[in-house]
């Protein structure tokens, strides 16, 4: 029996984690669930898993959680605030955390699994952009096994050999090839950019998902996050992570060797095949996923990445090579942006505007503790919100 923190509950991957773990009752076994506010979801999701912990960020929110409880008379425990969200990551009695809340706020749970040893399914990536260096350094001192969630690293997770120990160079891979879908802009007309909304940015051809990684896709940042992500899982370098421009989302990324062999891993675009791999892994267990039908797809397609159309996606490339506290910042900037533009208070175009004005005027330093990624966050966030009040 395998018992689980699920941080981020009531999103899209949260959701998705329970939907692969209600279907192998004897396998799992949910110790503490976790929302930001969502507490009537919460409540449905405690009274169906039984959790010994809820927590809630907000308190109001927890207040009325706690409420409902005692009347349903289930005895699940409430608990409030970012200290207990540490606080379910790091529980003696939990083996596994799946480490699912949406941007910066979920790096200090996510940061702590790794440091008390625990099996993380990192599903945040925004962990390994912020503070990349620090994550990997405690799951390698504590012991902690990091398996990949991002579909895309999960799948160059099963394409790696079975001993790779983070070094691409010893094991034969000469290259990380890195499949986006291109989002729902790929072929948009670039003066109709200007005027997009947010729900034709969060209206993603193949994959559903929150509203940020949605926005995230549509900027393509997100793939630009994921190379920083990929640099900091794999061991690799800038330059050996190639994006490929992939429509279908059915290949979900490859690795290539110097021998000339290319290792893929396909499957339909449904995050219950990586949660799933994660969760049983070595092993394999059912994901309720539909098997994948190649004649159904009949083509595969690729195309380079477009630079100019998605200039997020050279502003991670740049902070990756500046290094330091830098993706720290690209990542804060990117945040705010993507934040103001689900308000409607800047245009699609401005978020790498934004993000490129933010690089560019808050200096970067290194990072030797997590105090220095915590400055530059504030600071660049800081930044963000001074230029979109200009
Ligand atoms: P989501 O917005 O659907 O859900 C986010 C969850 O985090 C919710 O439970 C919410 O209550 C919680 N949350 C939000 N802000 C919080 C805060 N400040 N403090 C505590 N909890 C908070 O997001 P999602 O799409 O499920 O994505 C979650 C993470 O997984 C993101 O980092 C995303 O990049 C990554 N990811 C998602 C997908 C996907 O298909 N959705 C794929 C790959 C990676
Ligand atoms: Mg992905």
């Amino acid at each position: 029996m395998q018992r689980l923190t699920i941080l981020g509950s009531t999103g899209s991957i949260g959701q998705s984690t329970l939907d692969v773990v209600a279907r192998h009752p004897d396998k799992y076994q949910v110790i503490a669930l976790t929302a930001q506010q969502q507490d009537e979801l919460l409540f449905d999701q405690c009274r169906r898993f039984q959790p010994r912990y809820a927590v809630l960020l907000d308190a109001d929110a927890a207040e009325r959680l706690h409420a409902r409880l005692a009347l349903a008379g289930l005895t699940t425990e409430v608990l409030c605030g970012a200290e207990a969200l540490v606080r379910v990551a790091t529980l003696a009695e939990v083996d596994a955390v799946m480490a699912a809340i949406v941007g910066a706020a979920g790096m200090p749970p996510t940061l702590a699994a790794a440091q008390a040893g625990k099996k993380v399914l990192l599903a945040n990536k925004e962990t390994l952009v912020l503070a990349g260096h620090l994550f990997m350094e405690a799951v390698h001192r504590s012991g902690a096994i990091l398996l990949p969630i991002d579909s895309e690293h999960n799948a160059i997770f099963q394409s790696l050999p079975h001993n790779y120990a983070g070094d691409m160079r010893h094991s034969g891979v000469s290259r990380i090839l890195l499949t986006a879908s291109g989002g729902p802009f790929r072929n948009t007309p670039l003066e109709q950019l200007h005027n997009v909304t947010p729900e034709q940015a969060c209206a993603h051809p193949n994959w559903s998902m929150g509203r940020k990684i949605s926005v995230d896709s549509a900027s393509m940042m997100n793939k630009g996050l994921e190379v920083i992500e990929a640099r900091w899982l794999f061991n690799a370098g800038g330059d050996d992570i190639q994006v490929v421009v992939h429509p279908q989302s059915v290949i979900h990324s490859l690795v290539q060797y110097v021998d000339g062999s290319v290792l893929a891993q396909l499957g339909n675009p449904d995050m219950r095949t990586p949660i799933a791999h994660a969760l049983a892994w070595p092993q394999r267990i059912d994901s309720g996923v539909a098997p994948l039908d190649l004649f159904a797809v009949a083509h595969l397609d690729f195309v380079a990445p477009d630079f100019k159309r998605f200039p997020c996606l050279a502003l991670a490339y740049q902070a990756l090579r500046a290094g330091g506290t830098a993706t720290a910042l690209l990542n804060a900037a990117n945040e705010v942006a993507v934040a103001a533009f689900l308000e409607r208070r800047i245009a699609f175009l401005d978020i790498p505007r934004l993000i490129e004005a933010v690089l560019g005027g808050v200096p970067r330093s290194e990072v030797h503790a997590l105090q220095d990624v915590l400055e530059a966050d504030a600071a660049a966030r800081e930044a963000a919100q001074a230029w979109i009040a200009r």
